[in-house]
């Protein structure tokens, strides 16, 4: 194998022989011989996360941001309330906000204390994820600390459940670190504890997946009790099957598909979104993709396809973000141009964002329909990447404020669960931008980056520079050991009219190059090969909603121009149409009101504390 020896790949692969050595010893039989079959191998699959290396950017100051914070937390903090219910000793600051055992009060509308512990398997997660990137040894070491002190608060029944409000919600994210310690960082315990901890939490759960009206019929004297969300346990049990081989996950994961009142309906083109919890319904998708993935079942790619669609067509905002209030709403109503008058928690940003990279990556994997890419990138540049990051002490970014006159920020609670889904997502963006087919390579998002890969004993890889979406030129360079035959895929955004150009070595590709596609490359690739893709960005007009028709977002790309203003401007179409640029370094645009004043438009990832307007009102 030809491994280059910069001085962090030299590291990466003294690391990975070390814990490879160290995992063979401590990986029990079942896991490294009896691994769960899965009946579907996708057409795409996902690189490691240490095959992508994003440069410097937005992407990367996010995943450097969140690492940087779960890495310094406390690993007392962390565990304090598993601690204190085990009647440990208990040391270190309580940590706050949501993660704190006592304070609820949905009467005083007090959410200090509203689910002790919930985001600790998500940090762990992310920090899980983040090692599989970097190669961390104080990562590591942290993860397997972590898993430690928590498996020792853990006993045979998981007596920290007992009356406790959502015992699906946080069993799902504890699931999802330990799966992802054990993957990532070759922890040892993690498995076992895994397994240990599912088989108690099934005390504590219902009989099969409820809706949250199904909850609200089993009558509980603390509403809060009737919004667990036992629907998106699958696909974390099927993870769990895949990773260990042992079948009563993969029967556990069938017995919580929500069939009856979500998978079933959607197959079948019937629209049950209205009125359901948004983020973890659309969670719930990745739920379907799994029991697609592991057991063939067309019927959950059917749901899950039919799910997105239906959130895409009634229930998303020009910039992707979906669910005010964390409601889906009744399509056909104007619910999401009401909402701009009635709400400021428009999109729940973090959890929304990563739920939405999950469903559309196992869309892309499965269909190979860079639709879902474009989805992804919209979410991407609108929403999350405008997320502040999480402050030392908790505080976080939660909504997206999309009201007629909106501002961004700070939730008021510590650590809320879009403090679990941040790291998680942030690391996320490594698998995201790239993937890969038995033929070749998919370019899904651009941003500066690398990627490699090995085949037949050559090593190749793809170095991205652009100052996208902030310039509408791409520039791929090929790394090759020896020439070799593949496809390199490049996604055409379908808004990208007319005439997207891409060149390979300064000569223009002949055959049309079609938005909405992956346009393919095959040939005889070579080192210092290089692709140029520049994108046509035409200003366009996006409304709200059919009932709100003059209601409209300026877009240019794939970004929302918001305009900044204390006031909702107004303006003559045409005017807003020839809005003119005004800085390319921060994307900001100038366009002329109705009454001749002069606006600035601008992403929402460069808007700090100025008022905005996400939509603008058209003149009648
Ligand atoms: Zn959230």
């Amino acid at each position: 194998m030809v491994i280059r020896l910069n001085r962090r790949t030299f590291l990466k692969a003294a690391t990975a022989t070390a814990t490879a050595s160290y995992a063979a010893r401590a990986i029990p039989a079942w896991a490294a011989t009896d691994k769960g079959s899965v009946a579907v191998r996708t057409p795409l699959t996902t690189f490691a996360y240490s095959d992508v290396t994003l440069l410097d950017g937005p992407m990367k100051k996010q995943f450097d941001e969140n690492h940087n914070r779960f890495l310094n937390l406390d690993d007392d903090r962390l565990l304090k309330v598993f601690r204190q219910v085990a009647g440990l000793p208990a040391p270190g600051e309580d940590m706050g906000g949501w993660y704190d055992l006592t304070g609820f009060s949905l009467e005083r509308n007090d959410f200090h204390g509203f689910i002790a512990g919930h985001s600790f398997g998500q940090y762990l997660s992310g920090l899980a994820r983040a090692y599989a990137v970097n190669g961390s040894e104080a990562t590591r070491a942290k993860i397997n600390r972590l898993v430690k002190g928590y498996g020792e608060t853990l006993d045979p029944k998981a007596k920290f459940f007992a009356g406790y409000r959502l015992p699906a919600y946080t069993y799902d994210k504890l699931s999802c670190g330990l799966i992802d310690a054990h993957e990532f960082a070759q922890d040892p315990l993690a498995m076992e504890i895994h397994e240990k901890l599912t088989r108690a939490i099934v005390a504590y759960l219902p009989e099969k997946a409820l809706s949250r009206q199904e909850q609200r019929s089993r009558p509980h004297k603390d509403t809060a009790f009737t919004w667990d969300e036992t629907y998106t346990l699958p696909e974390n049990l099927f993870l769990a099957y895949q990773r260990s081989g042992k079948t009563f996950y993969r029967d556990m994961a069938k017995q919580y598909l929500e069939d009856d009142t979500y998978f079933n309906p959607l197959s079948q083109g019937n629209n049950v979104l209205p009125f359901e919890h948004a983020y973890s319904h659309v969670n719930a998708f990745s739920s379907a993709m799994q029991a697609y993935i592991t057991l063939g079942s067309e019927q959950h790619l059917q749901a899950a396809k039919n799910g997105f669609e239906m959130l895409v067509k009634t229930q998303s905002f020009a910039t992707g973000g979906w669910g005010p209030n964390e409601a889906f709403g009744e399509p056909g109503t104007g619910q999401l141009g009401d909402s701009l008058a009635s709400t400021h928690a428009s999109f729940e940003t973090p959890c929304g964002a990563y739920g939405h990279f999950k469903i559309t990556r196992y869309l892309l994997r499965v269909t190979k329909d860079s639709r879902y890419g474009d989805s992804m990138e919209r979410v991407l540049y609108n929403t999350i990447l405008g997320a502040w990051p999480i402050q030392a002490d908790g505080t976080s970014f939660y909504y997206s404020d999309y009201a007629a006159t909106g501002k961004k920020v700070w939730y008021g609670q510590k650590w809320p669960c879009c403090s679990g889904t941040f790291p998680q997502l942030a690391a996320d963006y490594h698998i995201s931008t790239y993937l890969r087919s038995p033929d070749g390579v998919y370019v899904n998002l651009f941003t500066p980056s690398r990627v490699q890969w090995s085949d037949g004993g050559g090593r190749y890889g793809l170095k991205q520079e652009t100052k996208y979406p902030f310039d509408n030129q791409i520039q791929i360079q090929v790394s090759a050991s020896q020439p070799k035959d593949f496809t390199l895929y490049v996604r055409i955004p379908g808004w990208a009219t007319p005439d997207p150009v891409l060149s390979i070595n300064g000569a223009r590709v002949s055959d049309p190059v079609q938005p909405a596609t992956f346009a393919g490359l095959r040939r005889n690739w070579k080192d210092g090969d290089r692709v140029e893709l520049e994108l046509p960005m035409p200003l366009r007009l996006e409304t709200v909603d059919e009932n709100h028709p003059r209601f409209v977002a300026l877009l240019q790309g794939p970004l929302v121009l918001f305009a900044i203003a204390d006031s909702q401007p107004s303006f003559d179409r045409n005017a807003l149409l020839q809005a003119k640029p005004a800085n390319n370094d921060t994307g900001d645009w100038l366009a002329t009101t109705a009454d001749g004043s002069s606006v600035t438009m601008r992403p929402f990832m460069n808007i700090d504390k100025e008022s905005y307007s996400t939509y603008v009102l058209l003149k009648a």
